[in-house]
């Protein structure tokens, strides 16, 4: 099995329906513990991607990813879109030519994405951030490769691993990024960053698997 092209375009445009159904959502997990801008932030910059799209629907994955980065830098503010911006220019480079994408590849694309984020924030693990649900997400896709398990599985696990990831950073006190001006008080919230990044790694899972 494999991720055509249509595919991945599928994907972002479920991306960009889950974060505007889960805006307010991100934006009050934003209020607790940042400056509230989060959901209205991603949901932004989609809908600025979404508007891209038909511009280059016909191209390769690797461009798909790189115009949604460079849309994402340019629409999104604060820490989240020089930070998701950087993903998807690095998944676009994983993944330049490309008309299709197995399991290995979306796995290298994902790995290289969260090593991105992780070049530009300097966050590390357990820092409450994003990189706290991409990494265990990263980590279920090789695990499962290695297992050789099918894809759909894969990225089932792979979402599963993010879901988990995302509910860890709730007692964390945040070390990156506006919550860690809040110190301790920081603790006992779910980081929005890691919540949006679970979110597309669900989107992802159920546009390609079938049920
Ligand atoms: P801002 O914090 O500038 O308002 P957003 O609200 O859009 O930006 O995004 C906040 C999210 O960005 C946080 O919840 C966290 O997951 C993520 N984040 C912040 N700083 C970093 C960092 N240095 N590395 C990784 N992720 C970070
Ligand atoms: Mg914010």
């Amino acid at each position: 099995m494999s991720i055509a092209r249509d595919k991945v375009l599928e994907w972002i445009k479920a991306s960009a329906d889950v974060l505007a159904e889960n805006r307010d959502y991100l934006i009050q997990l934003d209020a607790a513990i940042g400056d509230a801008d989060h959901g209205a932030n991603m949901d932004r910059g989609f809908k600025a991607v979404m508007a891209k799209m038909p511009e280059i629907s016909d191209k390769d994955i690797g461009t798909i990813f790189k115009t949604v980065g460079m849309v994402l830098l340019s629409t999104v503010g604060g820490a989240g879109g020089p930070l998701y911006g950087t993903f998807f220019l690095q998944a676009g480079m994983k993944t330049a030519r490309k008309l299709e994408l197995g399991l290995e590849d979306w796995a290298a694309a994902l790995e290289s994405a969260l090593n991105g984020v992780i070049m530009r924030g300097k966050a590390e693990l357990n820092d409450k951030t994003m990189v706290d649900a991409l990494t265990p997400a990263v980590n279920a896709l090789k695990q499962a490769i290695e297992a050789n398990l099918p894809m759909e599985q894969a990225l089932r696990l792979s979402a599963e691993a993010a879901r988990q990831g995302m509910e860890a950073t709730i007692p964390l006190v945040a070390r990156k990024g506006r919550a860690s001006y809040l110190g301790e008080r920081s603790a006992g919230h779910q980081d929005p960053g890691a919540t949006s990044s679970y979110l597309l790694l669900k989107a992802a899972a159920d546009t390609w698997t079938d049920g």
